[in-house]
């Protein structure tokens, strides 16, 4: 049902065009072979992959679900052999370490990767990309003999990976979590206690399940201080790193749930199960922000994912679909009426999808190649710079794209009337799928706090500053040319008036700590247009190029651009009138008054 092609095209654009990554990955080390060929040359495949495999499987996980019994959880049919394949095809290797088996290539590409699997299937997407995450952290905090273990088996998908944080009485406040960690005389740990809404933490594709658990010491200090993390694998490793004995952390039950209904949500009960510890005692978090700052970009691909494909079928309905004729005469006189494309309704819809997902892709592989740079570019300086853009970004990327996700498949439903309302057009299926992304790791409004109380009030505005740099060097040289203006004057002013705004916020802050969390939310919002804005203005000023102007993909852009500055950065006002309206409207009422 539908259709899904990764669109290769604009992806290359990004990556060779905007980012110039070949260039960029001639400086670090690890990738300076890295050729813009082999870099399409993997999007290709990638993209066939995941039209002639996951895609069909997407409407299939939807409607059929994972099923359980007695405490297994088969996922639905066509999930497993199609996991076999994404194994044999090497794609979970893709951005690991050789090291560990891993094809060695940057998390750029393997974003990237990420973007076209959550398209085509984001339900199956999910059991791979924790996998990858646990990896990360494993690979960031683990000890020698854990890597050794663990990681060849999750780099080559022969095991996968899960993230256990939440409770049922603990979820964006972790410090409240419970389940409990007993060191025993060998130096493991035995685990007691329940997590829930666990994604992938049982299902049938895989020889072992390696659970990454919060918990806490019996001496640990209450809150988020006193937090541990442990591996917890569904079967013991032997001590050759094979399947050995099966531990005692089972699924409960599986929840039914609104989509991504081809991923098993899990409840993981646990009673004396054997454990090691990752990291330092009571410093858990910080090993496991590991995992959830490169889980937090991927729920932003994830968001990008929904879109593109949203967008792709909205797009060829638009142009079938015939209804009325347009308001300036027959476009289409020899068809009963003409396609609802010539609508400018329909037009306004299609163009706000399109501005958001190729604007939002270039922020997202933007912020990847940042990732990139600051784990493997010689100078200090510069690693630190770009850990500080991605610090700062990280929660943009998250919350930003998936909310434009969230609107961006409703408007792509809309476009189908009715036939996007009704099951049987399969639209519905991309707005329930999308819901979830604005939820999980980290809810978009504790992103919003994080990014406005944390990285840039209690940082004193450094990271900030640093993108500020970026923009305004940007706006200074490309207003010069020719035609940039529309594009560069707005942006420009955008850097200034987030400047006064985080000053205005910040003074505030000191007397009523209420108004970071007031603002937090339009100040999200902010700072993601001042990143489209940036990537916007400079697709422009590729595309103004005299030897485009009859290039319908840079026509294409150039139109896009216009309209992203016309009708969606222009919601940068109303979000400095709200922002600036300060706490009081929100707190005023007593909550008995509601
Ligand atoms: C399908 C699915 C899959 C999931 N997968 C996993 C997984 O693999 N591993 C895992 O550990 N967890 C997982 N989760 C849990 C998910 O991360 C949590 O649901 C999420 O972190 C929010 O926690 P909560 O549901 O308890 O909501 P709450 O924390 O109760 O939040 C409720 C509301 O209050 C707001 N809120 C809370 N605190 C504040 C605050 N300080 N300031 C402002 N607003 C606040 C939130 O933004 C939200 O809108 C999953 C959840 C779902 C539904």
């Amino acid at each position: 049902m539908g259709q899904y092609v990764a669109p290769r095209r604009d992806m290359q654009f990004v990556l060779h065009e905007l980012l110039r990554a070949e260039d960029e990955f001639r400086q670090l080390p690890p990738y300076s072979e890295m050729s813009r060929d082999l870099l399409d040359q993997v999007l290709e495949e990638a993209g066939k992959f995941a039209s002639e495999v996951l895609f069909p499987l997407n409407h299939i996980g939807d409607e059929e679900g994972c099923h359980f019994e007695n405490g297994v959880v088969t996922t639905p049919k066509g999930f497993k052999r199609a996991y076999e394949q994404f194994r044999e095809a090497g794609w979970p290797s893709l951005a690991a370490d050789p090291a560990y088996g891993g094809q060695g290539l940057p998390h750029t590409i393997g974003y990237a990767l990420e973007e076209i699997l959550n398209s085509a299937n984001q339900a199956f997407a999910m059991y791979p990309l924790l996998t990858h995450g646990a990896y990360q952290a494993l690979r960031a905090h683990g000890t020698e003999d854990q890597k050794r273990i663990f990681l060849p088996k999750l780099v080559s998908g022969e095991w996968t990976g899960t993230m256990c944080l939440t409770e049922p009485q603990a979820g964006s406040d972790l410090g409240l979590l419970r389940t409990r960690a007993e060191p025993s005389r060998d130096g493991s740990y035995k685990i007691t206690g329940t997590k829930i809404f666990v994604s992938s933490g049982e299902h049938d594709l895989s020889q072992n399940i390696v659970h990454l658990v919060l918990a806490r010491l019996p001496d640990g200090p209450p809150g988020t201080k006193g937090i541990s993390l442990f591996i917890v694998p569904k079967f013991l490793p032997t001590a050759d790193g094979e399947v050995g004995e099966r531990n005692n952390v089972k699924c409960g039950s599986i929840e039914h749930k609104m989509g991504i209904h081809g991923n098993a949500t899990c409840v993981m009960n646990m009673e004396d199960a054997t454990a090691w510890m990752v990291g330092q005692p009571n410093r858990g978090l910080q090993a496991m922000f590991v995992m959830m700052n490169g889980a937090r970009i991927g729920v932003g691909m994830q968001g990008l994912g929904q879109t593109e494909v949203a967008y792709q079928n909205a797009l060829a309905y638009a142009k079938e679909r015939v209804q009325a004729r347009a308001l300036s005469g027959p476009k289409a006189p020899n068809r009963p009426a003409d396609p609802i494309i010539v609508h400018a309704d329909v037009r306004r819809m299609l163009l706000t999808q399109k501005a958001y997902v190729e604007g939002g892709r270039a922020f997202a592989y933007w912020v990847a190649l940042l990732l990139d740079k600051s784990d493997s570019h010689p100078d200090e300086q510069v690693r630190k710079e770009c850990q500080d853009l991605v610090a700062l970004l990280t929660p943009v990327v998250k919350a930003f794209l998936t909310d434009n996700g969230v609107t961006c498949t409703n408007l792509a439903l809309q476009v189908f009337g009715g036939h996007g309302y009704i099951r049987e057009g399969g639209m519905d299926q991309y707005v329930r799928d999308a819901r979830i992304n604005t939820i999980y790791e980290g809810t978009n409004g504790i992103q919003a706090l994080d990014l406005l109380g944390r990285k840039v009030l209690l940082d004193g505005g450094v990271k900030l500053g640093r993108l500020g740099v970026i923009v305004k060097s940007f706006v200074e040289d490309a207003s010069q040319s020719q035609g940039m203006a529309e594009f560069t004057a707005p942006l420009g002013a955008l850097v200034g008036k987030i400047e006064q705004l985080t000053m205005e916020i910040g003074g505030k802050a000191q007397e009523r700590p209420d108004e970071v969390s007031a603002a937090a939310a339009d100040y999200l919002r902010l700072v993601g247009h001042l990143m489209l804005g940036y990537f916007w203005a400079k697709s422009a000023r590729i595309a103004l190029d005299p030897k485009f102007a009859s290039d319908p993909f840079y026509v294409a852009k150039l139109a896009t651009a216009r309209f992203y500055f016309s009708r969606l950065f222009t919601e940068t006002e109303s979000l400095f009138l709200s922002a600036r309206s300060g706490a009081s409207n929100l707190l005023a009422l007593d909550a008995e008054l509601f």
